[in-house]
């Protein structure tokens, strides 16, 4: 593996949760590399870790062994400050709950980060609206998310987590909510904004339709991967095949 050319190396994460005298091994010593540019989809039934790779990859959640580097630095050697700082500055997120700020404008949810890394007021604002242009949304940059739909308050997300322009993109599960038209459209997006700008996108699925449009898609079982594969997209269907073998 050339670490130089890698934007994340994770190597034998373990992650345990312990819940009284239960203990759960979420991740098994688990290696993954992903390098800038990539789009990379997460699969494996309920309850295979895919949740918790992407909160411990990210640095949302600690680890109990290994090691996560990305863009070359070691996420657990950073206090809790310089992390949290480190993925503001560095990491985008979009979850399957939409987790926008109801009483705020769609212009006004995609700003915050900026604001909170201390972008100037007139600059966020101007960012915040050139990406909701990007994703389809110049036409409701006034709207909360009351006002809007379920396919266009996950684009808000997906503006509000691009915003800052960060080095990789965490999603889990972000069409979940969204009924199979708007989940492909939102799909249709993150996937142009992985091909036409070069953002790096970790996606977290259960659904064999969205990982058939993933250039790479990797698999977990009990905590471990079980398959890393790079297909032919567009089109999938070479991938969807394979995934109906199982
Ligand atoms: P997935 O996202 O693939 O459905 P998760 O990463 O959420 O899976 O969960 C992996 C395993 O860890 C499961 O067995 C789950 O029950 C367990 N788990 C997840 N979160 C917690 C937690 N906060 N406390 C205890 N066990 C957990
Ligand atoms: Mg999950």
């Amino acid at each position: 593996m050339n670490a130089d050319r890698e934007l994340l190396v994770a190597t034998g994460v373990r992650k345990i949760y312990r819940t009284g005298s239960v203990a759960v091994t979420a991740l098994d010593d688990l290696d993954l590399a992903v390098r800038p540019g990539e789009m990379v989809g997460v699969m494996g039934p309920s309850g295979s870790g895919k949740t918790t790779l992407l909160n411990c990859l990210s640095g949302l959640d600690d680890i109990d062994a290994g090691r996560v580097e990305i863009e070359g630095r070691d996420l657990f050697a950073m206090s809790d400050a310089v992390r949290t700082e480190h993925r503001a500055r560095t990491m985008g997120f979009v979850f399957q709950a939409f987790n926008l700020i109801p009483v705020f404008s769609a212009v006004e949810n995609v700003e915050l980060p900026l604001l909170l890394v201390g972008t100037r007021p007139h600059e966020a604002r101007s960012r915040a609206l050139a990406m909701l242009d990007r994703v389809g949304l110049g036409h409701r940059v006034g709207h909360r998310p009351s006002e809007m739909s379920g396919g266009e308050q996950q684009r808000v997300t997906i503006a509000r987590a691009l915003v800052g322009r960060p080095a990789v993109v965490w999603a889990d599960e972000p069409t979940g909510n969204l009924d199979t038209t708007m989940a492909g459209q939102v799909m249709d997006l993150l996937c142009a904004l992985n091909r036409d700008e070069g953002q790096t996108i970790v996606l977290v699925t259960h659904d064999s339709a969205i990982g058939a449009r993933v250039p790479r898609l990797i698999r977990m079982r009990d905590g471990r991967l079980v398959g890393d594969v790079r297909q032919n997209v567009p089109g999938g269907a070479e991938a969807a095949a394979d995934l109906s073998r199982g």
